[in-house]
């Protein structure tokens, strides 16, 4: 099953476009890196498959439906870029924010019991029941881009989208955070990541898609490894990151 599909999209912010001519497709259970220098439109083009924005020429599907049509949010896990910085959040607790992602499936807003599990079980899986009491804006980095995929978790999400998710948290916990992704894409979840750190996404995604406004590359992480695609993306600019094992 196809799970995003872009064909032809382009997007323009102003007069240059911040996308263009991108034809892609996720299928279901991949693991999608998306790489690309700085201000290559890695975020727009994120925006574009979850219909946060509209494209200017071409279509968008997400799950076989056009974007504009699709109204199952809960099927998608959205990490924005910034989302592990403080401030912003409301005044919740953990586990109330991850409950909030369980509300699309409980009838008439009651949760049962069977809801309530489903709640322990995300806090459980992503490492962080001990801090369920705690306040979201009071969490780590790293706990709180955790609290986010458990609240994805809980609703059940099919899809997890998340924009370079573990700027400002440390070495370790990246190591960790990366390892819960792998495993949920294991147990079946479709996995897009933007990340700076190639490294990261050549050791963990199977699929790579490079960007520099215009797709330069999209393939397997092995051909794209063989590739020349980081020097022709990163050339103009040459800000490659290496990645330090
Ligand atoms: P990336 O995520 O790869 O760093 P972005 O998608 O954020 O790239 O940005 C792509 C281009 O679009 C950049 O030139 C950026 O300056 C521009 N851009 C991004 N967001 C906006 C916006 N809200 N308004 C105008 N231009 C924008
Ligand atoms: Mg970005």
């Amino acid at each position: 099953m196809t799970v995003v599909s872009l064909e032809n999209v382009t997007f323009a912010y102003a007069e240059q476009p911040a996308v263009k001519d991108v034809s892609l497709t996720v299928d279901e259970g991949d693991f999608l890196g998306l790489v690309g220098p700085n201000g290559s439109g890695k975020t727009t083009l994120l925006h574009l498959m979850l219909g946060l924005h509209s494209p200017d020429s071409g279509s968008i599907e997400l799950f076989g439906e056009p974007v504009a049509a699709f109204d199952e949010g809960e099927r998608i896990g959205y990490v924005s870029q910034q989302a592990t910085s403080r401030g912003g959040s409301m005044p919740v607790t953990v586990r109330e924010a991850v409950t909030m992602g369980r509300f699309a499936h409980a009838g008439h807003g009651r949760l049962t019991d069977a809801d309530r599990a489903t709640v322990d079980d995300a806090l459980e899986t992503v490492g962080i029941a001990d801090l369920a009491d705690r306040q979201v804006n009071q969490l780590s980095g790293g706990q709180r881009q955790r609290a986010y995929i458990a609240r994805a978790l809980a609703s059940e999400a099919d899809l997890l989208a998340l924009d370079e998710p573990t700027v400002g948290v440390d070495a370790e916990s990246r190591d960790a955070f990366y390892q819960l992704l792998e495993s949920l894409n294991a147990s079946g979840i479709t996995i897009i990541l933007i990340e700076h750190d190639i490294g990261v996404v050549t050791d963990r995604a199977n699929r790579i898609a490079c960007i520099n406004t215009e797709l330069y590359h999209h393939s397997d992480t092995e051909s794209f490894v063989e590739s020349d695609a980081l020097t022709e993306a990163y050339g103009a600019t040459g800000q490659v990151l290496h990645h330090h094992h």
